[in-house]
């Protein structure tokens, strides 16, 4: 780890806007605490970061990430717990991941000792924002754009990281019962040697438009499939895709076309830790189709930071659509416990998942 941390220089605001909040009516990422930080990356390297009010950024319109999209970013989570203490859930995960997709996309690292000094600076200052709780917790936004300006269709000389925090609530407080996805036959999310293992803005865009046409259709993702043969199941909307069968839980290997999710991967070892069998293997349309027929796929659900567990209760395949059976014990429902259960304090933490945010 290199020592290249910098003194903050932070810009209180003036008036707190938390009173504007209904804490008990969260709409996800639509409030963000009264500061964000900001390190802008200038003559190769990054300079002294700055916290300040949340508000607008000043870019000039040729800045590169307008028109060649070098953006990147992240999703964490952070937690209170009852003694007012903050936690966060594996966030070195989250901080080599940003590093891996800027790789990918020509974008400078961000160094470990900036990004949890600014981090855990920033939590600290809007910790009010931070609620306690059940359900409650503290969205992280970690991201960084191009910033320098001229539309030469090379990568940016400049650029700027940016932490924004926005406080939410379990995506289950809202009812959620289940989606209904849609196996993609047609458009893609990613390709081979692409950037679909890197969390890039711009794999976001390239999905709107298909995952629109599904919800015309009444689906409310797509579970992408390769862009080969559109075969093999590989991620639900932008979640990582389990499926159990009979008592198996299977879920594909990342690859260039996968990202690797801190909650797959958190997932799988709970799931283990429980003496569920995991498959890490491909797995096919055809296959999930025939165990849906003889009644033996009993769940699917995405994993992710956001929601942890989003359950799929149908799938539509080849005009064909097929519904999940309701599952008493399900897998869904433990996993989801056993994880939160670890991220809010209320479990041991055996695996070393957790990180207290410094005092
Ligand atoms: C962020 C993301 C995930 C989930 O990753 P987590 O680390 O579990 O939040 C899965 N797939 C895609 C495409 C993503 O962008």
């Amino acid at each position: 780890m290199s020592i290249s941390t910098k003194n903050i220089a932070i810009e209180k605001i003036t008036n707190s806007r938390i009173g504007e909040v209904d804490f008990n009516n969260l709409t996800f990422g639509q409030f963000f605490t009264d500061h964000m930080y900001e390190c802008d990356f200038k003559n190769g390297e990054w300079q002294t970061p700055v916290i300040k009010p949340y508000g607008p950024i000043p870019m000039y319109p040729s800045a590169k990430v307008f028109h060649y999209g070098q953006a990147v970013f992240e999703g964490m989570k952070a937690y209170k717990a009852d003694d007012d203490s903050i936690w966060m859930f594996r966030p070195d995960e989250n901080q080599k991941r940003i590093n891996i997709s800027s790789k990918r996309l020509q974008m400078p690292d961000f160094p470990e000792d900036l990004f949890f000094d600014g981090l855990e600076t920033l939590l600290k200052l809007d910790r009010e924002w931070i609620k306690k709780g059940d359900g409650n917790s503290m969205y992280i936004r970690p991201f960084v754009i191009a910033t320098e300006n001229g539309v030469s269709a090379s990568p940016s000389n400049e650029y700027k990281f940016m932490f924004l925090l926005s406080p939410a609530q379990s995506y289950f407080k809202s009812g959620s019962k289940g989606v209904k996805v849609l196996f993609a036959n047609e458009y893609s999310r990613s390709a081979n040697g692409g950037v679909g293992f890197a969390k890039a803005a711009g794999n976001y865009a390239g999905q709107f438009y298909p995952t629109h046409l599904a919800q015309e259709k009444g689906y409310q993702q797509v579970v992408w499939t390769d862009a080969n043969n559109h075969e093999n199941l590989e991620e639900a909307g932008v979640m990582n895709v389990f499926f159990r069968i009979n008592d198996t839980l299977i879920t594909a290997p990342t690859s260039d076309r996968i990202l690797d999710g801190v909650t797959r991967k958190s997932i799988i070892e709970v799931a283990k830790d429980e003496g569920i069998h995991v498959d890490i293997r491909k797995i096919t349309v055809h296959e999930v189709e025939a165990a849906a027929k003889n009644n033996t796929l009993k769940e699917m659900f995405g994993t992710g930071t956001a929601a942890v567990i989003s359950p799929i209760i149908g799938f539509g395949y080849n005009n064909k659509d097929y519904d999940l059976p309701k599952q008493e014990n399900s897998y869904a429902d433990l996993l989801r416990k056993r994880i939160t259960d670890i991220q809010t304090n209320k479990a041991e933490d055996k695996f070393g998942w957790r990180y207290k945010v410094k005092e």
